[in-house]
């Protein structure tokens, strides 16, 4: 392996209309105690650039023995991280948003060349990922204790607030830079030390991140890295989930996958925080600002290439305004998105990140027309823009029943547009799926505003917006999203124990 390049732009396998300011965020190795490594066996596993599904970087392919090494190595670290004061911790994570924020360029490079978002959508989700860890940096020094009077008058009872250990982070391609930030960040905040397997199609926007983590001056062990390629995936999720000296497993990803990470986790009684798939509910009531709500479903469904787990899936428009609302987001997607090279900072619009999600879309759309569903725009996937990019696409006449995108997440730039006669009928719909992460509804009608934002059985609500995400506000969902919450103080407090002192006086 001496004599092959493993960092700097060598390593890329093609050419890009980006200069990279610090080639050297580039690195095909892993993580691990402060030391970069490829695998002990010298493999690794493509990477491709969703553009042309050619493939843009090989990448260390870890063994589950490999990561075992590196959950010991984080065991150790915790040992001596978690005495480190919290003013110091602060600083640390300052230091390291810092760095995120100045090689913000670079970052957001690597994201549209390992997902293919457009440039400009990858500064967002950079920048947003950049909100987090800053948010977090407030939260270190506010872990207080309570006093709590005691029934026995001789006892005094406090309470501290304290890391766990070794967390184990698994997260998805979509959003990598956010994903990472908004995980790994709190799990770091709390005190606590790191072993993070990304997502095999986007492995070196974790690495990227990690170079950055190492400059920040955190002790070598506090976050590392272990990329695999997804034959490899479940020995390592087994390894992370029965591993003794792993506290906690921290999922982001589908509500398959962490239902069974969930029930390995449940042999060892680890604490776990799942951040799971959803099938978001958007209903547009006859009351509704028709234009607001069409700016808003755009936002929701179709940001990212309708690739985030909130985006709206079941489009629920009450029947007596459901021709104005098809022709005015068929008029206003018509103007708002242009399509083009991911690189072109005017392009807004991007392909999918994989022929597996060219594959899904394409399944839903076909089903939702042999069952009676009608496409008024798009449908097709653009040639001339590459393999993977499917166009905004609108389905009328959809009916959530029987078609697949009713228990489904499409994961694609498809807006289905299911007719509702009454309020009960379609709360009744929407809360039938048993995923509950984000919903969304528009009315004018103050007293439907509330009645609706109770009833509806998901962990967010949006109330005439389509974006319900920031740093400050809890997000995760109920039912089959998942467990805990990521952001706001809440994300924090997922990752301390609370430990209860009683003092006899
Ligand atoms: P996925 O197939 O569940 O994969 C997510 C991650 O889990 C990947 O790193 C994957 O690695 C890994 N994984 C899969 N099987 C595993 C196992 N047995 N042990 C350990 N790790 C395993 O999901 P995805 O398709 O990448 O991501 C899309 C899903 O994530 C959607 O359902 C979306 O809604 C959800 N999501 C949820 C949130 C949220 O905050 N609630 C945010 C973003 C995405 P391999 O690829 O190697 O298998």
């Amino acid at each position: 392996m001496g004599d092959v390049a493993v960092s700097g732009t060598e390593i890329l396998s093609k050419k890009l209309p980006y200069e990279f300011k610090d080639p050297s965020l580039l690195d095909t190795r892993a993580y691990i105690g402060g030391k970069w490594v490829n695998a002990a066996s010298g493999a690794t596993f493509p990477v491709y650039d969703p553009e042309d599904n050619q493939v843009a970087f090989r990448v260390a392919n870890l063994s589950r023995a490999e990561v075992k090494h590196a959950i010991d190595v984080a065991h150790q670290t915790f040992r001596t991280y978690k005495q480190i004061s919290h003013r110091k911790r602060r600083e640390l994570l300052r230091k390291w948003t810092d760095l995120v924020k100045a090689n913000r360029d670079d970052l957001s490079a690597i994201c549209t060349l390992e997902l293919g978002k457009p440039i400009t959508e990858s500064y967002i989700t950079v920048d947003y990922g950049i909100s987090f860890v800053e948010w977090f940096q407030g939260e270190i020094e506010r872990l207080y204790g309570e006093t709590i009077p005691a029934a026995r008058s001789n006892n005094r009872i406090f309470t501290i607030r304290e890391p766990q250990g070794v967390v184990a982070a698994i997260t998805p391609w979509n959003s990598p830079v956010a994903m990472i930030l908004r995980k790994v960040g709190a799990a770091i905040a709390a005190g606590n030390t790191v072993v993070l397997k990304p997502a095999p199609e986007t492995p070196m926007c974790a690495i990227a991140i990690a170079k950055l983590f190492e400059r920040a001056g955190f002790p070598p062990g506090t976050l590392n890295i272990v990329t695999c390629d997804a034959e490899t995936t479940p020995q390592v999720g087994e390894e992370m989930c029965h591993n003794k000296l792993v506290c906690h497993v921290s999922f982001t990803g589908s509500t398959a996958v962490g239902k069974y990470l969930n029930t390995e986790c449940a042999r060892s009684l680890k604490k776990t925080s799942m951040e799971l798939g959803g099938n978001a509910p958007f209903i547009v009531f006859e009351d509704a600002n028709i234009q607001k709500a069409v700016d808003g479903l755009i936002a929701s469904k179709f940001r990212s290439s309708g690739q985030t787990c909130v985006c709206a899936n079941r489009i629920f428009v009450h029947r007596s305004i459901m021709d104005e609302f098809a022709g005015t987001l068929r008029a206003t997607l018509a103007k708002t998105f242009k399509h083009g090279s991911v690189w072109d900072p005017t392009v807004n619009f991007g392909p999918l990140y994989s022929p597996k999600g060219i594959e899904k879309v394409k399944r839903h759309v076909d089903d939702a027309v042999s069952k009676g569903g009608k496409v008024i725009l798009g449908g097709y996937i653009e040639e001339k823009l590459g393999p993977n990019f499917y166009v905004p696409t609108v389905v009328i006449d959809s009916s959530p029943q029987k078609m697949l995108f009713g228990t489904e997440e499409t994961f694609g730039p498809v807006a289905p547009l299911v007719a509702f006669d009454t309020e009960e009928e379609v709360l009744e719909l929407a809360n039938t799926e048993e995923s509950g992460l984000a919903s969304y509804f528009y009315t004018e009608d103050i007293s439907r505003l509330w009645r609706v934002a109770e009833a509806l059985e998901t962990g967010m609500v949006g109330v005439r917006v389509g974006l319900v995400s920031a740093c400050e506000q809890p997000f995760g969902g109920i039912k089959a999203s998942g467990i805990g919450r990521e952001g706001s103080r809440f994300g924090v407090e997922d990752y301390v124990n609370i430990k209860s002192i009683t003092v006899g006086i």
